[in-house]
């Protein structure tokens, strides 16, 4: 069967379904085709909190009501090192900016409720195969559904895709660089019924390895600990996890049933150029970070706003600027958060094979961030989120 739109989203996670919204919003259409089944999606839970800008971005879309209604906002974040718990002020260093938590999972379900009421067509369980015709005036998107192929033609082409996608290599090799960085230690999450501990994000600094306390929703607490690669969820008793976490974090946790545990490997990745003729990719598809920092989802929002811009300026205006220079946008702002995600991950974890002198060198960059307004200053700036350089710088 063949299929027609103006821009074909490849991928329904928080960047197409965004771009579709903000497309629809304009008068623009699209069709985004989805690997996995809608009741998969509406699970999948991963990242939670939300920069100053992702929330007005999610807000501005129409799409934003229960976020606002639910979200927590957080006004600062604690940091526990070296046996002492230390607090930054967020808002107050950032001139009244703040995070607000809520769960991807949540977004997701909000922007596909969106979309069904407004008949922005999804195609579930559509696998993207093949891309033609990037370098002419219709592309075309090969997918199968159903065991048959089908065929999706469009102007242009939206790889939201994440990091197994099919997108990101269709840009020839000679056009991209990829730069990687692989962490030795993962991360294993649970989520636990349990009121959180601490009203604010807790990052902890111990010789065992990292620990962080955050939390869903005023029931559920999402924590996190530092674990080898390779881990298997069930190594752990449950006992002795929070446990773990108890001495790690230096407070006794609220504890409760686990509901879900899961292991993440952690990595930097950035391909560099995002975009070869008609094909734009964006979010997952482009970059990684490590969750330190909470950046993953929230540099996929600010992919797609550039985008977003970028395809609305061509079809009401007739102008490219934008669009012409996607690439050169995002990755001047991509490239400072991947810096940010990088520095609180190795300011925070323990590696293997670490000296007492690294331990103190990591205790002194926590300990000037607490000490000094400046320091602190430009944590929090990071925090909340860099805005977009539209110059490119
Ligand atoms: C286990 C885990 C935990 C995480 N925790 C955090 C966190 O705590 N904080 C944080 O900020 N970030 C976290 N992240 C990162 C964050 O979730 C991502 O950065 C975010 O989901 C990126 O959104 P995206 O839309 O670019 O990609 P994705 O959410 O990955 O969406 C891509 C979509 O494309 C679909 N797809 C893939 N290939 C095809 C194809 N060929 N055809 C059709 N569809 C296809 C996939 O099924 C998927 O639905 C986590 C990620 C993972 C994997």
């Amino acid at each position: 069967m063949i299929y027609k739109t103006q821009v074909a989203i490849i991928g329904a996670g928080p960047a197409g379904l965004l771009l579709s919204r903000m497309l629809f919003n304009a008068g623009i259409e699209s069709i985004i085709l989805e690997n996995r089944n809608e009741a998969y999606l509406r699970q999948r839970l991963r990242a939670g909190v939300q920069e100053e800008g992702t929330v007005a971005a999610f807000v501005e879309a129409g799409v934003g009501d229960k976020l606002i209604k639910e979200g927590m906002e957080h006004h600062g974040i604690r940091f526990h090192f070296a046996g002492e718990q230390h607090h930054i002020d967020v808002k107050g260093l950032t001139g009244g900016k703040v995070v607000t938590v809520y769960g991807q999972r949540n977004i997701t379900c909000d922007m596909i409720d969106w979309a069904h009421k407004d008949n922005i067509k999804i195609i579930y369980e559509a696998k993207a195969q093949r891309l033609e015709g990037l370098t002419t005036d219709a592309p075309i998107v090969h997918f199968s559904l159903n065991g048959s192929l089908h065929e999706l033609h469009c102007e242009y082409v939206a790889g939201c895709d994440g990091y197994h996608g099919i997108s990101r290599p269709s840009i020839p090799k000679q056009l991209r660089r990829e730069y990687v960085h692989e962490f030795e230690h993962s991360w294993y999450g649970i989520l636990a019924e349990a009121p959180p501990s601490f009203e604010e994000v807790v990052y902890a600094h111990h010789p065992n390895g990292f620990a962080l306390q955050s939390m869903r929703s005023p029931e559920l607490s999402r924590m996190y600990i530092q674990c080898p690669n390779g881990t298997d969820p069930e190594d752990w008793e449950e006992e002795a996890l929070w446990d773990e976490l108890d001495l790690r974090l230096g407070f006794k946790n609220n504890r409760g049933k686990i509901v879900d545990k899961s292991v993440a490997s952690m990595r930097s990745f950035v391909c560099d150029n995002m975009q070869h003729g008609k094909l734009f990719i964006a979010g997952d598809a482009a970059h990684i970070v490590p969750p330190t920092g909470a950046k993953g989802m929230n540099l996929a929002v600010s992919d797609i706003k550039v985008l977003a811009k970028g395809l609305i300026n061509h079809y009401t205006e007739k102008d490219d600027t934008v669009l012409s220079a996607y690439s050169k946008i995002c990755l001047s702002r991509i490239w400072k958060v991947e810096r940010f995600s990088w520095w609180v991950t190795t300011s925070f974890h323990t590696l293997e094979n670490q000296s007492e002198f690294d331990t103190k060198m990591q205790e002194a960059t926590l300990g000037y961030l607490c000490s000094s307004d400046i320091g602190a200053a430009s944590f929090a700036e990071n925090y909340v989120g860099l805005p977009i350089y539209w110059d490119a710088k």
